[in-house]
């Protein structure tokens, strides 16, 4: 025997241990210790399990600790095993220190021969039950420890069935059955040319050698590559050796599984079922419908009792909700095994708020329990959980929630259908900032293309509005008003669902759930807010955008993309005056009108977020996204001269037609009648100049913006530097705006931020503009305004510059989105749905980097920067408002690197509050 030590009974393993008794070996044994009445057994370890698989044989000695611990099991249950009279039955189960539901082996009612069968029929007094165990386990047995393929098993079964004219097993004799088992043993023998191993001892080594076997069964690596349980997480599986006992000994006996609060609700109040005289497959084959556990008050009390105790013992010793299978035999309770209960977020919360309450728990813990990614659940609409229709498609999972409307291909049509009070999902191949009326009349957003960070997928987000982007499986036709996915095509008003928690699209009407937003929660944030360093804001771009998420408990704006206020079908005129301007007159008029609209947006949302701090960001993307296509332009453009060309050729039409075919001149004359009194008023108002030329106008400026890469072209602060009276009139704005409600008592913390920042000569320049306003504004204002300056750092040079950055910064942002980007050099709008599914399937990379912060690449330069940010000035605040500050993980990173706040999309707020929580007390 080797120094380790692979058998350890219940009475001594230790329950922690779970790597190297398994979870459920670990609980048995503190089961057992606790004083919880545990049939007796042993555990043999995940060390014994990886001796066995490197060598292919036990490990030398096992067999004799075995049977050691086999005398003992004898003495405690007071039953022997193999005896004909009083046998000991045992099973034999699997258990690893992740929980890997069914994926590996174990057999049970391991004892029972030709002669134990004697005992067992005298034990229970049923001797139906005791050949259908027997027949159970050499199948069993038959085809996990000795490999018989169970078709073999089930001929017989079959023909025996048909032979007595049996419907179901159950009409099937204790004859039939013992006859059944020798028919299997037989079969046995067969296959492998030996005898069935009547020795329980044999039995019981092929049976340990056979469970060790089943860890790297093809399930079992299926299921960990599946859920990423690495060799760290669980290593080999232990094998528990456990006393059977009997539910199904008379009226006094039962079986049943229980959770010691409802699973569903959370209610503090034990949920269960069971059935009397009965074993455990009677509950799974369904032959028989269990009662819930409340009806054991009546039928059995002192059981009942036994189990309330368990119960209370169960959740003030693991301080958690369990999940627990018990046996009664001969009025005997006994719990098989328990381990912590699965549950919805909704319960979650409730019975963490509650278990505090009970002081069953600290807040700390109550804290923890929850993972954060579940909240969603209760933030946003969900489709019914008893749906399970199949998906048209799946895309990427781009904002969460659900919901059904009627297809609309543009956002005009949704704008104009939406207004109409018809609930409509807008679908595109991407969305454009101009879209954005239709995104606030949709109830959802479906793209055919785009990543997780695409804008459509950003700006649903921020509305907390369901969208599915990047679903390549749909084609969409524009002109044709239709889309094609597979053998389907869906048209324009045919309805569709879309579950943005999954990426799944869904034909017609699928019921959802609505968001509850429950006072437990409240309770919950409230201890997390109590606990967090880290700060939370919102990114919101509207005033109602702004209060949402301030309702979600966000503590400021973090990130307000001014571009979005500009898209509004009333405003994006004004904008495109301003970006066709010929001479700084015309720029100046039109940026006049944009002041007075702006100045009233940034009141809006001062108001909203009084007292908390706003963040705004000054305007980023190239003024081409503000204009029309090139080629939408050029198509109206050809229309128009068709239509004018068409009109002219008609004019000219020769007299002579008039005298050759004098009906199809008048067919003409009519025509052109039509066209000219269309063409006169065309004239008549100057439509011609006006809007032909307006638009060959507005071609050339596209043309001339056009860009080859327009992410890394002429945006940003770059245009803030080449049109600086944009920056102005922002910058003046929502000084103005700071103003004013300063003047109407109202306290605001107003903040510039400047974004794609690469220089601090940059910086400077900007900086110098807020300078010289916010003297302007205070002296035409006669008020102080307060104000931050600061900078996004999105940029790779900027993060190596960030010293000199906090000069004139007095805050940072991190824009992880575009951080990401110019890290990896991955387009954000391409690679998600083209080859970073692939790279991490392969292991190229380990998660999506714009959904899980990089914390090799990225994360480095956001703590180089952080650091010598703070050298400069040591009371720097920083801040991220990429997509990744609504992510956990990324969270807990932020609050290592000593960020002072993460801001992301309104309905992730709660989710971020728990995090930054989780990230204190872990820390
Ligand atoms: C970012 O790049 O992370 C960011 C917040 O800016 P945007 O997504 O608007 O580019
Ligand atoms: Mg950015």
């Amino acid at each position: 025997m080797t120094s380790k030590r692979y058998i350890h009974a219940f009475e001594e393993g230790d329950g922690k241990n779970k790597m190297l008794l398994g979870g459920k070996g670990a609980n048995l044994c503190e089961m057992t210790q606790i004083g919880l009445n545990v049939p007796p057994g042993f555990v043999i370890t995940t060390e014994a399990c990886l001796d066995y698989l490197e060598k292919d044989r036990l490990p030398d000695g096992l067999m004799q600790g075995v049977l050691a611990a086999m005398k003992e099991v004898e003495k405690k249950s007071g039953k022997l095993f193999g005896d004909a009279k009083n046998p000991l039955l045992v099973s034999v189960r699997s258990g690893s220190a992740m929980s890997m539901p069914g994926m590996m082996d174990t057999i049970l009612n391991l004892g029972l021969n030709n002669s134990t069968i004697k005992g067992l029929i005298a034990q229970t007094g049923n001797e139906r039950f005791a050949h259908d165990a027997l027949r159970r386990f050499i199948q069993l047995f038959g085809k996990i420890a000795l490999g018989i393929a169970d078709e073999h098993f089930d001929a017989a079964m079959t023909a025996m069935k048909r032979q007595v004219g049996a419907a179901q097993d159950v009409d099937l004799s204790a004859e039939n059955l013992a006859d059944l088992a020798n028919q299997f043993a037989a079969i046995v023998q067969k296959h492998t040319g030996k005898p069935f191993p009547e020795d329980p001892y044999e039995q019981l080594e092929i049976a340990i050698a056979a469970v060790f076997r089943s860890w790297n069964g093809k399930r079992a690596i299926d299921y960990r590559k599946q859920f990423r349980i690495t060799p760290a997480m669980a290593n080999g599986t232990a094998v528990n050796i456990v006393t059977m006992v009997f539910g199904n000994m008379g009226d006094d006996s039962g079986t049943g599984v229980g959770f010691t609060r409802n699973p569903g609700t959370g209610e503090n109040i034990i949920y269960g079922e069971y059935l009397v005289n009965a074993q455990g497959e009677d509950v799974v084959a369904g032959i028989r419908t269990p009662k819930p556990v409340a009806e054991m008050e009546q039928e059995m009390p002192e059981i009942y009792r036994q189990l309330i105790e368990l119960r209370n013992r169960l959740e003030s010793h693991y301080q958690e909700v369990q999940d627990f299978e018990f046996t009664i035999e001969r009025g005997r309770l006994y719990c098989l095994q328990t381990r912590n209960g699965k549950m919805n977020a909704r319960a979650l919360v409730r019975t963490s708020v509650e278990m505090v309450k009970e002081e069953l728990i600290d807040k700390k813990r109550a804290l923890l329990r929850v993972d954060p990614v579940m909240l969603e659940q209760l933030l946003v609409p969900q489709l019914a959980p008893d749906f399970y229709g199949k998906p048209l498609a799946t895309g990427l999972p781009a904002s969460p929630g659900a919901a059904s409307g009627r297809i609309v291909f543009d956002a005009d049509t949704a704008e104009a259908r939406g207004k109409a009070g018809e609930k409509i999902i807008l679908v595109r191949e991407e969305t454009k900032p101009e879209d954005i009326h239709g995104f606030f009349q949709a109830q959802g957003i479906l793209t055919s293309r785009g990543g997780k960070t695409s804008h459509a997928a950003v700006v649903a987000r921020g509305m907390g509005k369901p969208c599915v982007s990047g679903c390549e499986a749909i084609v969409i036709n524009d002109q044709a008003r239709s889309a094609v996915i597979g053998e389907t095509t869906l048209h324009e008003g045919d309805v569709i669902t879309i579950d943005g928690s999954t990426g799944r699209v869904y034909a017609g009407e699928v019921p959802t759930v609505e968001a509850t937003f429950s006072a437990e929660m409240e309770t919950l944030l409230k201890w997390a807010d109590e606990v967090a360093r880290l700060k939370v804001m919102a990114n919101a771009d509207t005033p109602d955008d702004a209060a949402r998420a301030r309702a979600f408990g966000a503590m400021g704006i973090g990130l307000c993309r001014t571009e979005r206020m500009f898209n509004s079908t009333d405003r994006l005129p004004i904008v495109q005056e301003m970006i066709l301007a010929e001479t700084t007159e015309e720029r100046q008029a039109a940026l006049d009108r944009l002041l007075t609209i702006q100045r009233a947006d940034f009141k809006g949302i001062f108001k909203a977020m009084k007292g908390l701090p706003v963040t705004v960001r000054l305007l980023d993307p190239p003024m081409h996204e503000f204009l029309p296509t090139a080629a939408q332009l050029e198509l109206e453009i050809a229309h128009l001269h068709h239509m004018r060309d068409s009109i002219k050729a008609l004019e000219e039409l020769p007299e002579t037609l008039k005298l050759l075919n004098p009906r199809l001149y008048q067919q003409y004359a009519d025509g052109l009648n039509k066209l000219s009194m269309g063409m006169k008023e065309f004239k008549d108002n100057h439509l011609e100049e006006d809007v032909i030329h307006k638009k060959e106008k507005i071609l050339k400026k596209v043309r001339a913006l056009s860009e080859v890469n327009p992410m890394l072209g002429h945006r940003g602060v770059r245009l803030g530097i080449t049109y600086p009276e944009i920056y102005s009139m922002q910058i003046q704005a929502i000084l103005e705006a700071a103003a004013l409600c300063a003047r109407e008592g109202l306290v605001v913390y107003p903040e510039i931020m400047v974004p794609q920042v690469a220089t601090v000569e940059e910086l400077k320049r900007i900086h110098g503009y807020v300078q010289r306003l916010h003297k302007v504004v205070e002296l035409t204002h006669g008020i102080n305004v307060g104000v931050k300056f600061g900078s996004m750092l999105e940029v790779v040079r900027a993060c190596l510059r960030s010293g000199r950055m906090a000069e004139d910064a007095e805050f940072f942002s991190f824009g992880t989105n575009d951080l990401t980007q110019a890290t990896f050099s991955f387009s954000r709008e391409d690679a998600e749905n083209k080859f970073l599914p692939s790279y991490i399937e392969t292991g190229i990379l380990q998660d999506n980097p714009f959904e899980v912060l990089d914390l090799k690449g990225v994360g480095e330069l956001m703590k180089l920067a952080v650091t010598e940010g703070r050298k400069t000035r040591p009371d720097l605040k920083v801040g991220i408002c990429g997509e990744h500050g609504g992510h956990p993980a990324s969270i807990h990173f932020c609050h290592e690197i000593g960020l002072t706040y993460v801001s992301c999309s309104g309905p992730r707020v709660p989710i971020a509050r728990l995090a930054a929580a989780q990230a204190q007390l872990r820390k």
